[in-house]
């Protein structure tokens, strides 16, 4: 079945001894509680599931569900599959287990959404931050409706490094135990995609395996980055936005990208705020502030208060976790449109 022309990546399955409707109520709740997963159209015989990466199609057949997914590219086709199969084992554990897709031939193999490069160049950017550049072979995926990714790093020193590989099922396994790897996300802050070139921006803290990676990885050495996922750069030109370090990358792309007539808002809130010397432009009609860092309670209440002045502008906010869930309840219970926010966790204080 081919769902919208324009995404030739197909994969077919079939959920036996389920009824259509539990699982058509277990995503509109899914959904409802995590608007940013994406957006359910009601189609015959069942939903299309719009979200980032492509679009599912859930529907009743004669023994069960019948899926059917379908993306522009093989890489975001994986990605879609992962993120249906985790909300399905979520909900029902163990469900996930039988499933088998028409475009698998056999399971084993590296998913296409996992990439290698080779770092070009490690250089201070301001005082808080070092931008990496890497080249790969095929970045064509990386585009502005998905601008992170995650690093796949293997814990230092580890000889017999294990890659993440396709099972069965077509949910991608990960090692496990002292083989287990580290995937925090970053932000695609520039790319080239003639050259395959892209840059990345790591905010050094105490403590990150990142900020040692960073501080530690040399000219030609391979690195693995599993992508593109999360948010793109929202289409409006109406913003409030919101960011502490970690949220500078995608902030600053964002920025950049928005018309020139575009107003509004950017708070930056970092140690040494505008001293640390993280570059930023925007249009002229929109404000930029820099903030030395407040409680996470106080960044989330001025972030409600300044949506509350202008409810017609796109929320952005960025920061950490407990801040973002104490906007994301805000928001909902002030009726804000989930369509015109991204309200997201960056990092969690103590993890
Ligand atoms: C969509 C998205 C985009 C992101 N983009 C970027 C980006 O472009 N650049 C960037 O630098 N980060 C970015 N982040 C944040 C980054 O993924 C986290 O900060 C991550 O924890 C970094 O991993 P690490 O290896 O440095 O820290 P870990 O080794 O995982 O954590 C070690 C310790 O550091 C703490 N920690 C983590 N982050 C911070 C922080 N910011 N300040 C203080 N302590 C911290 C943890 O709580 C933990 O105690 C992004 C996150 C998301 C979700």
């Amino acid at each position: 079945m081919t769902i919208a022309p324009e995404f030739p990546h197909t994969a077919e399955t079939r959920l036996p001894g389920i009824q259509y409707t539990t699982l058509d109520e277990v995503l509109r709740q899914r959904i409802s509680d995590s608007p940013a997963i994406g957006r359910i159209e009601s189609a015959e015989a069942g939903l299309l599931l719009h979200t980032r990466s492509g679009v599912a199609h859930l529907s009743e057949s004669p023994d069960g569900v019948q899926i059917t997914l379908c993306a522009d590219r093989p890489d975001r086709l994986q990605l879609l599959r992962d993120g249906l199969i985790g909300v399905l084992s979520d909900a029902m554990p163990g469900i996930a287990d039988s499933l088998r897709w028409d475009d698998l031939s056999g399971a084993g193999l590296l998913p296409p959404n996992l990439h290698f490069a080779t770092v070009q160049s490690v250089s201070p950017l301001g005082k808080a931050f070092l931008r990496v550049r890497i080249k790969a072979d095929d970045l064509s995926s990386f585009q502005d409706d998905a601008i992170h990714f995650r690093l796949v790093l293997p814990p230092a020193g580890l000889r017999d490094v294990e890659w993440p590989h396709v099972k069965e099922n077509g949910a991608t396994a990960w090692p496990q135990g002292d083989k287990a790897l580290h995937r925090p996300v970053y932000t695609t802050r520039w790319i080239d995609h003639d050259a395959g070139l892209m840059d990345f921006d790591v905010f050094l803290h105490d403590g990150g395996r990142v900020t040692e990676w960073a501080g530690s990885v040399r000219t030609g050495d391979t690195v693995a980055f599993m992508g593109p996922g999360g948010g793109g750069i929202p289409q409006t030109d109406r913003l409030l936005a919101f960011a502490d370090e970690t949220a500078f990358p995608a902030i600053a792309r964002i920025a950049e990208t928005l018309p020139v007539s575009a107003s509004g808002k950017i708070l930056m809130m970092g140690a040494g705020a505008e001293a640390c010397g993280y570059p930023i432009s925007a249009p002229e009609g929109v404000e930029l502030n820099w903030i030395d860092p407040v409680a996470e309670a106080e960044l989330a209440e001025m972030a409600l208060s300044a949506h509350a002045d202008k409810a017609d502008h796109y929320l952005w906010f960025a920061a950490e976790k407990s801040a973002s869930q104490q906007v994301r309840k805000g928001y909902k219970q002030h009726g804000g449109d989930p369509q015109n926010a991204y309200i997201a966790g960056y990092w969690t204080r103590g993890q």
